[in-house]
């Protein structure tokens, strides 16, 4: 098996070092980048990722775990939930991870993908008599002897929205299978926006939808190193980027930490047989995009640690420009604060109410994640307005900090750009900047589009809740309570709404 790094990865510091001299094929800007570790636009990613394993240092009991496979330390983002309070405990994890970093810190896709793979090639193997979920085991065991970062692609550039993938004129529009030996695989295709794919040591790559029975050679699930022959990987622009290639440290809002979205371009990139975890098992596609999504779209209380931090920096500019004593100040606040918890609220409920697989892993509530990712589609822009409205228009009309630097301008700036006596202007300048990056600057893009349509866009999570929403159950205790309908023993036992009550009261 190839590995790339033989050290237990520990510290963020291990893992930075980790990423050191792996000669991939980064673009950025035209030109191929040399060593990403040290490039100012991408180094931000590099230190929100990092945060990872320093957290699971200073909080081991919330961001790492026993390996069930190896016995030691290894972090939470790499491990399969056998209870309920496990995928609570991921929520929590993300929600302080949002909070130190203010953006996306790119380990849960795989994490989520390995969850929902445990089960699903459990599942796959009790019905055709493979044996992923023992090459998934031992993957997993690997994984956890390095403590890596594991990346997961799961977005297809799709080409023609109205065509199945083995009807695209374009056969690489979805990643498939161009080549096959008794050894593996070989796949081509690309997938866009992939979180953190960089940043990590290998990738899972995964179907992106219900596949029918003539995408077969679409329906491949593998892990790849990201250094792998045969993968490109195309940098995505960030709003404001290039402030991070200036020098100073106040206009980037947030000058340490920054998400990552990059294309991957696949071109017959090799899969050894022990990496396949899927090949061809077309009808198991839609399920296992399905409890990916429902692991995921919970995760995305992740945005509710960016929500405190905004509500801070709402909080500080109002503190800041004398202002809190007005109470429309207080009601946005609260307002903030209503919707940002209503978004945790829902996430963390589809944990509490998850229930184990067949394969002993823990699932969470499908319907409650949607619902939790569907308020995220909403709820931070509503939080962003808020914050915009308490900040003022500075927030987007400030000068540089090369003015504020200036040897003339700069005491007129420092004069003119003054709140409340006690506050340096500087101070009040660094709050304004840190709303501009959530709102509408580089962080915007984890906070507010990735929000929109990462894990799935809004019509995505309708789609699921439409078909969750059992309005036939629903009708009958209507036409019950209103005297059409009468009332069976049944009636007061069953419960279809998720089948929570059910699994949790043993009810048939
Ligand atoms: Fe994790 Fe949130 Fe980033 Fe997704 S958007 S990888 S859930 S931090
Ligand atoms: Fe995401």
């Amino acid at each position: 098996m190839e590995t790339i790094n033989h050290q237990k990865i520990t510290t963020g510091a291990d893992y930075i070092q980790s990423l050191r001299n792996r000669s991939l094929e980064v673009y950025l800007f035209g030109e191929k980048v040399d060593e990403p570790v040290d490039h100012p636009m991408v180094r931000p990613s590099i230190n929100a990722l990092a945060k990872t394993y320093d957290l699971a240092i200073a909080a081991p009991e919330l961001a790492s775990v026993i390996s069930p496979f190896t016995g030691e330390r290894v972090s939470r983002f790499l491990h399969v939930c056998t209870d309920a309070n496990q995928l609570v405990l991921q929520n929590k994890m993300q929600r302080k991870l949002g909070q130190l970093t203010g953006t996306c810190f790119q380990r849960c896709v795989g994490m989520d993908a390995f969850n929902a793979l445990y089960s699903v090639t459990f599942e796959m193997d009790e019905k055709y008599k493979t044996s992923y979920h023992q090459r998934l085991k031992s993957f997993l065991t690997l994984m956890h002897q390095y403590n890596y970062v594991v990346g997961g692609a799961m977005t297809d550039v799709k080409g023609d929205r109205s065509k199945a993938p083995h009807q695209q004129e374009d056969p690489d529009m979805f990643v498939h299978i161009t080549k096959r030996d008794e050894n593996g695989i070989w796949i081509s295709g690309a997938k866009a926006h992939q979180t953190g794919c960089i940043n990590s040591h290998y990738m899972i790559v995964m179907p992106t939808m219900r596949l029918g029975e003539q995408d077969k050679e679409y329906a491949i699930v593998g892990a790849v190193p990201v250094t792998a022959q045969g993968i490109t990987y195309i940098y995505g622009r960030q709003s404001c980027d290039t402030r991070s290639m200036e020098n100073g440290s106040i206009d980037v809002g947030n000058a340490q930490y920054g998400g990552q979205e990059a294309m991957v371009i696949f071109q017959d990139v090799f899969i050894p047989n022990e990496y396949i975890f899927m090949d061809g098992e077309y009808d198991f596609a839609a399920l296992l995009v399905e409890r990916f999504t429902a692991y995921h779209r919970r995760s995305y209380v992740c945005k509710t640690g960016l929500g405190d931090v905004l509500i801070g920096a709402a909080a500080n500019i109002a503190e800041m420009n004398g202002i809190t004593k007005a109470s429309h100040i207080k009601d946005k606040l609260v307002e903030m604060t209503h919707q940002n918890e209503t978004i945790y609220a829902t996430g963390i409920a589809s944990s509490y109410q998850g229930y184990a697989t067949s394969s002993g892993a823990y699932l969470c509530d499908g319907m409650l994640a949607n619902v939790c990712k569907h308020h995220v589609t909403k709820m931070p822009f509503e939080l962003s307005r808020l914050a915009q409205d308490i900040a003022g228009g500075l927030v987007s009309t400030l000068p540089s900090e090369q003015d504020l630097n200036h040897p003339e301008i700069g005491q007129l700036l420092r004069k003119y750009l003054k709140g409340k006596a006690s506050v340096p202007t500087e101070e009040r300048i660094r709050i304004l900047r840190l709303i501009e990056n959530l709102t509408m600057g580089r962080n915007a893009v984890g906070y507010l589009t990735e929000s929109m349509h990462g894990a799935g866009s809004p019509q995505a999570q309708r789609i699921q809740i439409g078909r969750m929403m059992q309005l036939e159950y629903k009708k009958r205790l209507a036409t019950i309570l209103a005297g059409i309908e009468t009332e069976t023993q049944k009636d007061l036992v069953i419960d279809e709404l998720g089948g929570y009550f059910a699994r949790v009261f043993k009810i048939d």
